[in-house]
């Protein structure tokens, strides 16, 4: 049988939608093979740079590792770099080898674009892969430490100066987070924080121009409000190593000029010999087919595609992942001769992140801003998550935006941080897992013989002598209280008798899991739905009520502290991780 090669070209946004689709709907299809090519091991959540740039997260929080996101797939994942297309023999060639196709995906996204203006290239920063935004935050710590013991005032001004050049996504992103990150950083190089000056330089008369003017003039004024200098109307004619020239003849003095003023078609698209639109970027129908190759299918931030006269397609994410939905359907569509689909953008709108807890948003005409449009930005975040069948992915983004993020960087400031101490927990976790052997330890001798037994300490010797006659063990009446039970889940008294006997071993299970503070975290939270159970079956004393919040507590990760946590969670981790995701590989080549 012969097979049908489709090959993707980068998993950005729209590369990996169309891998997922393909790889779904072929699944159980051996006559097609997919195989998706990218430079590194993993993608990248480009729309999060910012936030790494400006330390809000660490940058593995952007960075979703290929093979967790194709396990169990049919996708081939390839890690190296594209260099050429071989159109004739249709063959994509890369740095370490050669790839034949029948169906070829190109999404290789875009590039910052100097537009011309000289010294942008040589001087300024960007924020266009993860490697940027570890630069720039690199680059900000070390400039402000230096800065920060620097005595000529001018000297001084100029390193704690940082100008973004450009106001869309990522300028005005990367202003809101900076806005966030320089109170620590002034606290820590002991600093006024009004010692940094941060600038949008923008060409056009106003920031983010892809908004409704309504919602732009609400960040500019949030912007403001905050302190930051917003530049409209200046042209940038010439960057040097520590100036910015405007048109204007205005010189802004800064030792870190980042560079957000235009993006153009990836380079290496320079040599694929194929039509090209403006900016470098692929010219493609409707069908997202490139206008000079057939079955050549281009999308996201390098194609270029005018659903109706002058109006191109929009290079941002969702764009990207729309068009991704589309070549797949198009690509099945060739495969099974049926009729392509022409493609046809839905505006969702947009929502800006002004750092961590303001943003702007535009959502199908509903206008949001503050909190409440960052509330919906994650919510985005976790559907985007969600759609590419990354519950792994999804739960770390909770885990990073939610629980793991410092100075208030947060929806809900620092309410959920989990970084503090366990330790305080240990006593209770010991407490709670007494309180459950006891209870079980109590059922397994009998009520009698335990009272009797630990009622002074020279009567220890007594459980020595066997079990009761009320043990829950041997028992051959029910001796729990079944009322309400029985009626609702214990049809039989044989299956009473056997909750009986199960509840001796839970209980024990569950004091001796808590001492030793071994799955703690599991253990508590069925802790917590006993006790709950308990409550509902009327069964649960009243003095016996604190052993619920007391469970919840120790949800805090108290078994990593003087428990068997601390080496046993990361240790399973690894295990599932490998047997479920396969081991993560700084280089995939598949088949
Ligand atoms: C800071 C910032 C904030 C943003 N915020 C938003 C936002 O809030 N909302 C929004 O909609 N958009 C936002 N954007 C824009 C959005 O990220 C892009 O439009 C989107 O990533 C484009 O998707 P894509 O699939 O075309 O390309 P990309 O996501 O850029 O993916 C391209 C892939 O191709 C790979 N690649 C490139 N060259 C090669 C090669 N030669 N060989 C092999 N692989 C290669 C890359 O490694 C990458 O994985 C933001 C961008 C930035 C930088």
């Amino acid at each position: 049988m012969m097979t049908q090669e489709i090959v993707i070209l980068g998993a950005g946004y729209a590369g990996v939608q169309v891998a997922k689709r393909l790889a779904k709907q072929y699944k159980n299809d051996d006559s097609i093979s997919i195989t998706l090519i990218d430079r590194h091991s993993y993608h990248t959540m480009m729309t999060g740079l910012h936030e790494v740039a400006a330390d809000r997260v660490k940058p593995d929080a952007i960075q979703y590792d290929l093979r967790k996101l194709f396990n169990r797939t049919k996708v081939n994942l390839v890690t190296d770099t594209v260099t050429d297309i071989d159109h004739k023999q249709q063959i994509v060639v890369t740095d370490d080898g050669e790839y034949p196709f029948d169906y070829l995906v190109i999404g290789m996204g875009s590039e910052p674009d100097d537009l011309g203006i000289p010294g942008v290239r040589e001087h300024t920063l960007s924020l266009w892969s993860k490697e940027d935004a570890i630069k720039l935050k690199h680059h900000i710590e070390e400039t402000v430490k230096k800065a920060s013991v620097v005595h000529d005032k001018k000297t001084r001004q100029k390193m704690l100066t940082f100008a973004v050049c450009g106001s869309g996504f990522t300028g005005v992103e990367l202003v809101g987070e900076l806005l966030e990150w320089k109170n620590r950083l002034a606290y820590d190089h002991k600093i006024s924080p009004e010692s940094i000056t941060l600038y949008i330089i923008e060409r056009d008369p106003s920031i983010l121009k892809f908004l409704d003017p309504k919602d732009s003039t609400k960040a500019e004024t949030y912007l403001l409000k905050k302190g930051v200098k917003i530049l409209k109307e200046s042209p940038i004619v010439e960057v040097t190593g520590d100036e910015i020239h405007l048109e204007s003849g205005e010189v802004i003095p800064t030792c870190t000029p980042i560079w957000a003023g235009g993006i153009k078609a990836n380079n290496f698209a320079k040599s694929f010999n194929m039509n090209k639109g403006p900016s470098g970027r692929i010219e493609v129908n409707q069908y997202l087919e490139s206008t000079s190759h057939e079955h050549v299918y281009v999308a996201g931030d390098l194609a270029y595609f005018e659903e109706k006269p002058n109006q191109p397609n929009p290079r941002n994410a969702e764009s990207a992942k729309q068009m991704g939905k589309t070549i797949a359907k198009n690509i099945t569509a060739s495969i099974n001769e049926t009729k392509k689909i022409a493609h046809q953008h839905s505006n969702r709108g947009a929502i800006v992140s002004i750092g961590s807890r303001y943003g702007v948003a535009n959502l199908m005409g509903f206008h949001l801003s503050g909190w409440f449009a960052m509330v919906f930005k994650h919510l985005m975040n976790l559907f985007y998550l969600l759609s590419i069948g990354s519950g792994y992915y999804t739960f770390k983004y909770v885990e990073r935006e939610f629980f793991y993020t410092t100075d208030k960087r947060n929806i809900f400031r620092d309410f959920f941080n989990r970084y503090g101490n366990a330790l305080w927990a240990v006593p209770l976790r010991i407490y709670l897992g007494l309180f459950w052997l006891v209870e079980g330890a109590s059922k397994l001798w009998g009520e009698s013989v335990w009272t009797e037994a630990t009622s002074t300490l020279s009567n220890v010797g007594l459980l020595f002598r066997g079990l009761g006659e009320d043990s829950w063990l041997i028992s051959s009446t029910v001796q729990m209280d079944t009322s309400w039970l029985q009626f609702t889940f214990l049809p039989s008294n044989e299956m009473a008798m056997f909750v009986q006997r199960m509840m001796i071993f839970v209980e024990i299970g569950f004091g001796l899991f808590l001492i030793l503070g071994l799955l703690t975290s599991l253990v508590s939270t069925l802790s917590a739905l006993l006790i709950l159970g308990f409550a509902f079956t009327q069964t649960l004393e009243w003095d016996q009520l604190w052993a619920l919040p007391a469970s919840i507590a120790l949800l805090n990760g108290a078994g990593h502290t003087a428990g068997l946590d601390y080496w046993f969670v990361p240790f399973i981790q690894r295990l599932l991780g490998q047997w479920w995701y396969g081991k993560e590989k700084a280089i995939y080549k598949d088949k």
